[in-house]
């Protein structure tokens, strides 16, 4: 790092990740004056696979794509916000205690703090025919990709909020929707279970694992440990899997941030991590819920701490 850099040239806080947690952080951030700057190559994240967004206090309703939208133009309006569409590469402490973030476009960006809103990527199932499969006949997103099996079997694969939710969605399109599950009982809120329960297009499978995903040119089965309709060959067109998410927090790992054994970012009350200066927020911190609004809500605590942090380091 040069060491006469401008201090018009050092941002107060390079946020990294640009969905719906990386604008409402930067949006504080701007109420503050902070120089921000808001660096992601996913604009909206991953909400915007999501159809229906009914649990953001304030909107009864609205698609994912639409509460990102709002979000972020609502840190836009702030002047001391910039919004940079690039992938963070590296993340480093340089000269003075400040931070150094180098782009994929080669863009070099300076900070006092540094914002971790990275996310997670979907969880791989790791069975023979998945990867092969991929985008014939496995897919990760309904939404994107649901369309393509209009009067077709499908089937969901896992028990929590996304699986329950993926196969709603697919119901539009798909004649029938199975959701296979490993437990005894899918475990989505309640509103979306009843949701489910209510939806004849949609049969539960439980106590099963899908072992292989087979096909030709396109997925035709799957194969079952538990049988089914007394068979463990199970026809299908597709195979949407909903099992989770991996965080996303190689960069801040680098860096020397803690993480837990799942590998989320390690977050106090404030959302400060362990290192000086270095916060975090969103799905991929070590809290338990992880929804749009908390995750934003750890980002508007990043911004509040960054802003003490920076007041009492003051040169
Ligand atoms: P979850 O981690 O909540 O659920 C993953 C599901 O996949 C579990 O049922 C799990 O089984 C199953 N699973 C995991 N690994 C495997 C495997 N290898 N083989 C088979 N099944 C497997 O993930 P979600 O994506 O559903 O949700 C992530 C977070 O996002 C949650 O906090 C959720 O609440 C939130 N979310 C909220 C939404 C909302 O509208 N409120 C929408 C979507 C997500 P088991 O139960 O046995 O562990």
């Amino acid at each position: 790092m040069e060491e006469n850099k401008k201090s018009e040239d050092v941002y107060d806080m390079a946020i990294i990740g640009s969905g719906v947690v990386g604008y409402g952080t930067a949006m504080y951030a701007g109420r503050f004056h902070m120089k921000t700057i808001v660096i992601g190559d996913a604009p909206g994240g991953v909400i915007t696979t999501t159809d229906v967004v009914e649990n953001y206090p304030g909107f009864k309703r609205l698609t994912g794509i639409e509460l990102a939208e709002k979000l972020k133009e609502h840190a836009a309006e702030y002047k001391s916000v910039t919004l940079l569409d690039d992938r963070v590469t590296n993340v480093k402490k340089g000269y003075d205690d400040l931070f150094e973030i180098m782009t994929l476009g080669q863009k070099r960006v300076i900070s006092k703090t540094v914002v971790f809103a990275t996310g997670t990527e979907w969880k791989k199932l790791g069975v023979p025919g998945e990867k092969e499969y991929a985008n014939k006949g496995v897919h990760y997103c309904a939404l994107c990709d649901g369309a393509f099996y209009k009067g077709k079997v499908v089937a969901v694969i896992g028990g929590g909020d996304s699986s329950a939710k993926d196969a709603l969605v697919m119901t539009q399109w798909a004649e029938v929707v199975y959701i296979i599950y490993r437990g005894a009982k899918i475990r989505p809120e309640p509103v979306t279970y009843d949701r489910v329960l209510a939806n004849k297009k949609i049969r539960l499978i439980h106590d099963t694992n899908v072992k292989e995903i087979k096909g030709d040119k396109f997925v035709t089965h799957v194969m079952l440990d538990n049988p089914y309709n007394n068979s463990h060959e199970f026809k299908l067109d597709a195979v949407f899997i909903a099992i989770g998410h991996i965080p996303l927090s190689g960069l801040a790992a680098q860096l020397g941030v803690k993480v837990n054994a799942k590998g989320e970012i390690m977050i106090d009350r404030d959302s400060q991590t362990n290192i000086p200066g270095v916060y975090a927020a969103g799905d991929v911190v070590d809290t338990r819920f992880k929804q749009a609004i908390t995750g934003v809500a750890e980002g508007v605590k990043a911004a509040y701490s960054a802003y003490d942090f920076i007041e009492k380091t003051k040169k």
